[in-house]
């Protein structure tokens, strides 16, 4: 018998970061809400889909799941929700005298700490994009955020207050464990280390580092005696965001922008993966310590999720602001510190930071921090609780809409 499914489509902007939170709340909305569910993907660059499987439909999904490829726009040129609501002179006192900006309700922001100055700029196409996307926000009947309550309660809050339309926070959206078609050496090397013993290294899907900082970063894993899993991409020089548009296949295993000897010397206890991992099972493996992450919003949630400690390491975009959040208001990370703004971060400073997240005594706060977080994400997902509320919700209003709208009132 034929059923008749309430249709809802989900348009994902470009970058992987935004594809797959976007994908797993498809996924939810047809195997939780019975919805049935056309995702359309705006592709910036094939081949940054490099993890193909992401854009297949799970096989339970049926035809209730319908992914569909946008043609390939140019994105080189072109989030902040309050930007039109702040003061004009408290933002030039921010991007002028580097003073901390007040967000209506929120902790002020540190300059050190906010987004790149173009983005406060009057003048810069790039803000008057998003003063004007953000003014567009306000017309929606709702936004989706992927955070659950009891993460952000007051920034939840200031945005309740100073927001017109109504906000459901429904995460953390974060990919299940999946049998991976790749990358399976990479695990059967983790279950041969002892449990919690290894840092992870990944820079998301995009970030990478210049050619002295990945040479740093290699001294600093060697020096702390360490187990790692390091997801290598090749250097790039000022540009933290180098590899959005030109993803490889990455065969190069043993680069030569490497200290001289580091494979050798590192291999009974380094793991170096070549530009891609399988994330979401690596951080779900026992054997996982610790996570020296970029802070990118969904490597955020799925190392809470997964109860992973981090050394927050932000590159570009919003990170620096998750970085700050992630340490000094929630307690779940350390943060790296340059020497100086702008300097490469010295290999004492990555040695001392990944001997406190996997083994050092200051670590200790943190490493049982993250597993009352763990806890707090399953609790806002399982049934009757915030994130699972505010979803059934979201459903409860689409269904009572579309009814409307076919009774014609
Ligand atoms: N990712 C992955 N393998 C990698 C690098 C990244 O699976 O080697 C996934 C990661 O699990 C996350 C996404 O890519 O789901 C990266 O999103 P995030 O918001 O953390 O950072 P962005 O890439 O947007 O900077």
């Amino acid at each position: 018998m034929e059923t008749t499914k309430s249709h809802i489509a989900l348009l994902a902007s470009p970058g992987m970061g935004h594809l797959i939170p976007v994908l797993e709340l498809a996924k939810h909305l047809v195997s939780h809400q019975s919805f049935k569910v056309t995702v359309f993907v705006v592709a910036t660059d094939h081949a940054s889909l490099t993890d193909t499987h992401i854009l297949q439909s799970p096989a339970d999904s049926g035809d209730l799941l319908d992914i569909v490829l946008l043609p390939f726009i140019d994105v080189s040129d072109i989030v902040m929700l309050c930007t039109p609501e702040i003061d004009r002179k408290e933002i030039d006192e921010h991007v002028k005298n580097r003073k901390p900006l007040h967000i209506p309700g929120c902790k002020p922001i540190k300059f050190e700490h906010n987004l790149d100055v173009f983005f406060m700029d009057p003048n810069d196409p790039v803000y008057q994009g998003y003063v004007e996307a953000i003014n567009k926000m306000s017309l929606t009947d709702g936004i989706l955020v992927n955070t659950w309550d009891e993460l952000e309660p007051t920034t939840l809050k200031a945005l309740r207050e100073t927001k017109k339309v109504p906000i459901y926070p429904i995460g953390p959206l974060v990919r299940p464990i999946e049998k991976s078609v790749f990358g399976n050496e990479i695990i059967a090397w983790l279950d041969k280390q002892p449990k919690q013993s290894v840092i992870y290294v990944s820079f998301g899907s995009g970030g990478t580092l210049s050619a002295q900082q990945v040479k740093e970063l290699a001294w600093g894993l060697e020096l702390s005696q360490q187990r790692f899993v390091w997801v290598l991409r090749p250097p790039t020089e000022n540009d933290a965001a180098g590899t959005f548009l030109a993803l490889g296949n990455g065969s190069d295993a043993t680069p030569d922008y490497l200290p001289d000897g580091f494979p050798a010397r590192t291999e009974d206890r380094g793991l170096l993966v070549p530009m891609w991992a399988p994330q979401v099972e690596v951080l779900s493996h026992t054997s996982i310590g610790g996570f020296l992450t970029h802070c990118g919003w969904n490597s955020t949630m799925e190392s809470i999720v997964n109860g992973v400690p981090m050394i927050a390491w932000p590159l570009y975009a919003e990170q620096k602001m998750n970085a700050s959040m992630l340490t000094e208001d929630i307690g779940a990370s350390i943060r790296v510190m340059a020497v100086e703004s702008d300097a490469a971060v010295g290999r004492e400073e990555i040695r001392s930071v990944v001997r406190k997240i996997l083994v050092d005594r200051q670590g200790r706060n943190i490493r049982s921090r993250i597993k009352e977080l763990k806890d707090s994400a399953a609790n806002a997902l399982a049934k009757g609780g915030s994130s699972y509320n505010s979803m059934s919700q979201v459903a409860n209003i689409c269904i009572q809409h579309l009814k409307t709208k076919a009774s014609g009132a």
